[in-house]
């Protein structure tokens, strides 16, 4: 039965003037595109982001957490509803050949000198994200409740919704009733991807200093060996996943980074080591990161070392989990806007995202999906040979999102999800739909 519902007529009010709107939304694309920039250094993609909600008619703050932008449009009575898109790109040369490639280089944190692409399709969010608010804006017969539009900096170093949050986000601005946030991905373009609990993984890196004494090479004696110490440490590393979960939860160690020494016969006196955790599961998680903890401070203490480690966050990622009833409210009202092949169930993805700290810390519902960005063409044919996994991906330097109808679809995502919380019937379409399913 195909029902259009309440909420798809507020949708359709509001999105009929998506058309007119596609040449600016794809000229923002590719100026954003051309003109990258790292984590925290968003100045320039944050101005542009203001101006657009402040000629919106927004209530704009800029500078929370660093280059955040925080625009809010109250209107009338009812929910709030936080929209979220991310602003960074990633030290990569672009080698897409695309007429708008960024040739952008930029200074790192460290001083070097970097290329820079939006190679996570970022610039994609920040234009889907302009383009919904100017639409709800332009539309508010059609909806009624608050629109919060949060662009963040920093995603690629899991710094920026911690920035935002730490520079009053929970407190400054109205408490939404929903979190709403969207990724480009490879799928078929205009594909949408969604699911309800874990979406995305928990990431967790650490740096561990192991200490040992050094001394001559021809005298281990005298020494306190670190490279052993770090070699067994890695090793027996390895058994978490393979001995202490079940076959059924799964969790990824590695340990990219080993350093140690400078010369053959030079024993050092300390070892570093960096790895990365992923897990999809908030209890295998914590059992992961203490067996960690554990291993290496036993392996320490095997090799008699003169000080225990010293184990850093590099960085943690949360895990992204849908709520059920929010991300079943969304899902309905995608199914009730888009044809039903457009919008498909994923499994969770390996990625990972900051998103998820909105609403786990703000306690609110958070629901994030997926939107496929890869020619139509390309992707089913990949597809029928097996090679998706070849198809360049977020983080390649050949990622290169096509513009239709990807651009159009994550516009029209953003408003369909806001409405179905902000339309002026969403209440009556979603009991309405309930019951055509009972
Ligand atoms: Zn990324
Ligand atoms: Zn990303």
């Amino acid at each position: 039965m195909n029902m259009r519902s309440p909420s798809t007529r507020s949708a359709d009010q509001v999105l009929v003037n998506l058309t007119n709107l596609l040449p600016d939304l794809e000229a923002l694309y590719t100026d954003v595109h051309a003109h990258p920039e790292l984590s925290m250094q968003e100045m320039r993609t944050a101005g542009l982001a203001a101006e657009r909600l402040r000629s919106a008619g927004f209530e704009v703050t800029t500078g929370v957490g660093n280059t955040g932008v925080v625009g809010l449009l109250r209107n009338g009575t009812g929910p709030t509803v936080m929209l979220r898109a991310d602003m960074d790109a990633l030290p990569v040369e672009e080698m897409t050949g695309l007429p708008y490639a960024s040739k952008v280089k930029s200074k790192d944190r460290d001083g070097n000198t970097v290329p820079v692409m939006h190679a996570c399709g970022h610039d994609m969010h920040v234009t889907w994200l302009a383009g919904a608010s100017k639409l709800l804006a332009q539309a508010r017969d059609a909806w009624s409740g608050t629109l919060m539009a949060v662009f963040q900096p920093a995603e690629e170093t899991a710094e920026g919704a911690r920035a935002m949050i730490d520079d009053g986000l929970f407190q400054r601005f109205p408490k939404p009733d929903v979190v709403l946030g969207q990724h480009v991905m490879v799928a078929s373009a205009g594909d949408i991807g969604g699911r309800t609990g874990t979406i995305t993984s928990a990431a967790d890196s650490l740096q561990i200093r192991l200490f040992g004494r050094g001394a001559h090479g021809s005298m281990p004696q005298a020494s306190i060996d670190p490279v052993v110490m770090a070699a067994a440490t890695v090793m027996r590393l390895q058994t978490i996943v393979s001995r202490e979960l079940s076959p059924n939860e799964a969790a990824v160690v590695t340990i990219g980074s080993l350093q140690a020494g400078t010369k053959e016969n030079v024993i050092p006196d300390e070892a570093v080591i960096k790895l990365n955790v992923r897990s999809y599961d908030e209890g295998v998680r914590k059992r992961v990161l203490a067996a960690i903890d554990r291993i290496v401070n036993a392996e320490c203490a095997a090799s008699g070392a003169p000080k225990p480690p010293e184990i850093t966050t590099l960085d943690s990622y949360p895990l992204g989990v849908n709520s059920e009833v929010a991300s079943q409210r969304v899902a309905d009202a995608f199914r009730a806007h888009f044809a039903a092949e457009r919008v498909r169930h994923t499994g969770p993805t390996s990625a990972s995202e900051d998103f998820g700290s909105f609403g786990a810390e703000w306690h609110v519902p958070a629901v994030f999906w997926f939107v496929g960005g890869t020619d139509p063409g390309t992707y089913a044919q990949a597809k029928a040979a097996g090679e998706v996994n070849k198809l360049p991906s977020n983080h390649s330097p050949f990622f290169a999102p096509v513009l239709h109808p990807t651009l159009e679809t994550g516009v029209e995502t953003m408003v369909v999800g806001a409405l179905a919380w902000l339309g002026k019937d969403g209440a009556a379409a979603a009991t309405g739909q309930a019951e055509a399913r009972s």
